[in-house]
């Protein structure tokens, strides 16, 4: 995943080259969507996730879409414990805006207020701040925060610690109750979810690290299956079962493709995502998932990683995961936060391998199990036959494609002439 295929500006996307950052971290796949959106956001993230640009990006995004507010008042407001972690996080907006119009300052106590006050005084879009010295400027009428439209509350569990709880909840009462709320905390205590609670409105959750154990509530189930059969299964278990909301995970992208194709002919309404879909494709294809519309959402593992899906009660590995460590994270998204879900994973004679390797991972024995419809006759002959084929096949595609590319502009059009209502 790109930062660009996360749907941040020019703008950004330079400034986020200029450091040098390749490719966004788990926290920022999954957060800056959903900010984007103008969701608000519960977050689990420690320091080193990149958190602070998985907040500070698409905030700058945010505030850049609309022309500066006349005099510049506070839009966004990122609350931190620390002055040494206030000043990093401003540090970091300052080079995420550096082709944008937009300013940020910080304020922190135990230094003079005057420079401060003359930093606000010109007016800043973005004001990161330590809650004491934020309520002392804005006793002095130094600032007004009534026209912030994003708060977040960075390293949230250490403010609590340090004893903020008192003047977070003064500060969130001179903010306008129309706003959106961020929370990133490295751990969710009972006193950071019922805060999340009294000021968060519909938050999504995301988290930055999986468990990476086996939750023991999530139900294994492997089928041993011939490859040939495996769409005939799955389709089988999904309508027998009456599942209507299904995450299955394929390996590749044409994988993905063609089983949602094979879904859709069998009457399960599906969609596909991956890194050759568009931002907004996934969004919709999410969307759509998450309403219900979208009965099965086939997705390749690095597609699924950046996506906050809510727990689903069954997760399907049509193909297992060459990383071991994938498999945990896919069925990972079901049977979490304590409710139960169930894992089902199809495997083929090529795939045994694989399952092994799982099984050495997370310490357990996964017995296959064998459908009398769906008893695996293939032998491995024919699994290198078959794989042979595919790769002769899919180099005839290929060679097909550059000859036709050669010569295709004339014919193509002179088809698209003759043949307009046919597709
Ligand atoms: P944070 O967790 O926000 O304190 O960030 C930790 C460090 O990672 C900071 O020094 C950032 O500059 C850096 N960083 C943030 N995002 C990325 C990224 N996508 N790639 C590489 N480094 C990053």
């Amino acid at each position: 995943m790109s930062f660009k295929s996360l749907g941040l500006s020019d703008a950004l996307l330079k400034a986020i080259s200029k450091k040098g950052y390749e490719t966004p971290s788990v926290i920022q796949q999954k957060a800056i969507p959903l900010i984007l959106e103008q969701k608000d956001v519960l977050a689990s993230a420690q320091t080193g996730s990149g958190k602070t640009a998985g907040f500070a990006l698409p905030i700058l995004q945010i505030l850049n879409n609309e022309p500066p507010l006349r005099r510049r008042p506070v839009r966004a407001l990122i609350l931190t414990p620390t002055r040494e972690l206030a000043a990093q996080v401003q540090d970091e907006f300052k080079e995420y805006s550096e082709f944008t119009d937009l300013r940020s300052t910080v304020i922190f106590g135990g230094v003079g207020a005057n420079p401060q006050i003359n930093a606000l005084r010109n007016g800043v879009d973005i004001l990161v701040a330590t809650p004491g010295r934020l309520l002392d400027l804005e006793n002095q009428g130094a600032l007004s925060l009534s026209k912030v439209e994003i708060l977040v509350l960075d390293e949230a569990d250490r403010m609590l610690d340090m004893g903020f709880l008192r003047d977070i909840k003064k500060v969130l009462a001179l903010l306008p109750s129309k706003r959106q709320n961020l929370l990133f905390s490295a751990t969710f205590s009972k006193e950071i979810k019922k805060l999340a609670n009294e000021f968060l409105h519909h938050p999504v959750l995301v988290e930055a690290t999986p468990e990476n154990t086996t939750v023991e509530k999530i139900h294994q189930t492997v089928y041993r299956v011939d490859k040939a059969q495996k769409t005939d299964l799955i389709i089988k278990l999904i309508s027998e079962g009456n599942w209507q909301q299904v995450l299955v995970f394929t390996r590749t992208k044409h994988g993905a493709n063609r089983l949602s194709e094979k879904l859709e002919k069998a009457k399960i309404t599906s969609a596909a995502i991956h890194g050759n879909k568009s931002q907004g494709a996934r969004t919709r294809a999410l969307s759509g998932f998450k309403e219900g519309k979208v009965r099965v959402l086939v997705a390749t593992d690095i597609a699924a990683r950046g996506l906050d899906i809510p727990l689903l009660p069954h997760v399907i590995n049509f193909e297992l995961p060459n990383i071991s460590e994938d498999y945990v994270h896919r069925i990972g998204r079901t049977g979490r936060a304590g409710a139960s879900g169930e894992a089902l994973s199809l495997v083929s004679l090529d795939e045994v391998g694989y399952l092994k390797d799982i099984e050495k991972l997370i310490g357990e024995r996964l017995q296959p199990k064998i459908l009398s419809d769906f008893q695996p006759t293939e032998t491995m002959a024919e699994v290198k036959a078959a794989e042979a084929e595919k790769k002769k096949e899919k180099a005839r595609r290929q060679s097909r494609g550059r000859n036709s590319g050669d010569r295709g502009g004339t014919s193509s059009k002179g088809q698209a002439k003759r043949g307009g209502g046919r597709r």
